[in-house]
């Protein structure tokens, strides 16, 4: 790893001040959250940021809470690991710790952010997919104000999204949710630990109080296009009905169709595509069981 060109560097210790640093200081400048995606780039793939502005002395900007009326808020420098092992994400949405859990190692996991992921949206960022299925909204801040933005509008390519270099993005928040909502997130990965998503897919919808039916069906796949996307014709073939092996089929059938995968060092677009419909048809599947209780449980029903 070779060492980085100098470079200027800021620690402002308002959001205000960071936004304006990005105005006045004009092009060439960069946020900096956790490091890994941005340290590397320039450590590694020949970025020289003219000046880097530190986020992590802004307050506010960390921590996961339940609000009173159901929406759980997680800023932006809250790290992987703080997902990955938080009691109340545990309880509602063990689908989600299970994607940050699938990010790197876990030193990688304690300094990564999810503003970092989603910043920097590489479309095998793991923990998108969850995060879109579930709804969540962004909050993006800069000097002239506030706004939202649903995540699954956030995207913009590999590596671009909507925000202007001088906006922060603040918080990502969860609508409440019913209590009967099930989910799951498998990353398909050969290699154990320490690559990125090949394929990954997120299911999310809530059973029906009696019959069991599958309601507001979301699934969201990774990897297989420039952003990730929602494969909606897959959504609608399971909405209002009762999860069958064989339903579950065809629904991944469909959402393989919807992938706009390529061919890459790591995998063939036609590997990629038979992969997506496997592994829909096993997180549906699975979402339906309940979460896995271990870490070997859930390596296991992956493959
Ligand atoms: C060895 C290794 C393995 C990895 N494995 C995985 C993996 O399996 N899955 C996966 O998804 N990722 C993986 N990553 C990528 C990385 O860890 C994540 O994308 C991470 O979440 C980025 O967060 P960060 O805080 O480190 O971001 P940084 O590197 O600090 O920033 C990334 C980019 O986002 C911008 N940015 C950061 N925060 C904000 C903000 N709040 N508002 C506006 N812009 C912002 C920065 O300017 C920069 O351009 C891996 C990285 C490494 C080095």
């Amino acid at each position: 790893m070779k060492r980085t060109e100098p470079f200027e560097m800021y620690q402002p210790t308002s959001l205000k001040e960071a936004s304006r640093l990005l105005k006045e200081k004009g092009p060439g400048g960069r946020f900096l959250a956790g490091g890994t995606d941005l340290v590397i780039a320039m450590k590694e793939k020949g970025l020289v940021p003219k000046y880097v502005v530190d986020l992590k002395r802004l307050p506010g900007l960390t921590g996961i809470h339940e609000n009173k009326d159901g929406r759980i808020t997680i800023g932006a420098l809250t790290t992987m690991r703080e997902i990955e092992t938080s009691p109340v994400l545990t309880k509602k949405y063990p689908f989600l710790c299970q994607s940050a859990a699938e990010v790197g190692s876990i030193q990688i996991r304690n300094r990564a952010t999810v503003g970092g992921n989603m910043s920097n949206a590489t479309p095998s960022a793991d923990v998108a997919p969850s995060l879109i299925a579930l709804q969540a909204k962004t909050t993006i801040a800069s000097a002239a104000g506030e706004r939202t933005v649903a995540l699954e509008e956030f995207f913009r390519g590999p590596g671009q999204n909507v925000m202007s270099t001088d906006e922060i993005l603040t918080e990502v928040t969860i609508p409440k949710t019913s209590s009967r909502l099930v989910g799951e997130y498998i990353k398909f990965s050969p290699r154990e630990m320490m690559d990125l998503a090949y394929v990954g897919v997120a299911v999310v919808y809530t059973l029906g109080e009696k019959e069991k039916t599958c309601e507001a069906v979301h699934i969201v796949l990774g990897a297989v296009a420039p952003t990730p996307i929602r494969a909606k014709k897959a959504e609608d073939a399971l909405e209002g009905q009762i999860l069958s092996e064989a339903l579950a089929e065809k629904v991944g059938a469909l959402a393989a169709e919807e992938a706009k995968p390529i061919s890459d060092v790591r995998s063939s677009a036609e590997y990629r595509r038979a992969m997506v419909g496997a592994m829909t048809k096993r997180a549906l599947l699975n979402a339906a069981v309940g979460p896995a209780k271990s870490w070997v449980e859930r390596r296991d029903r992956r493959y």
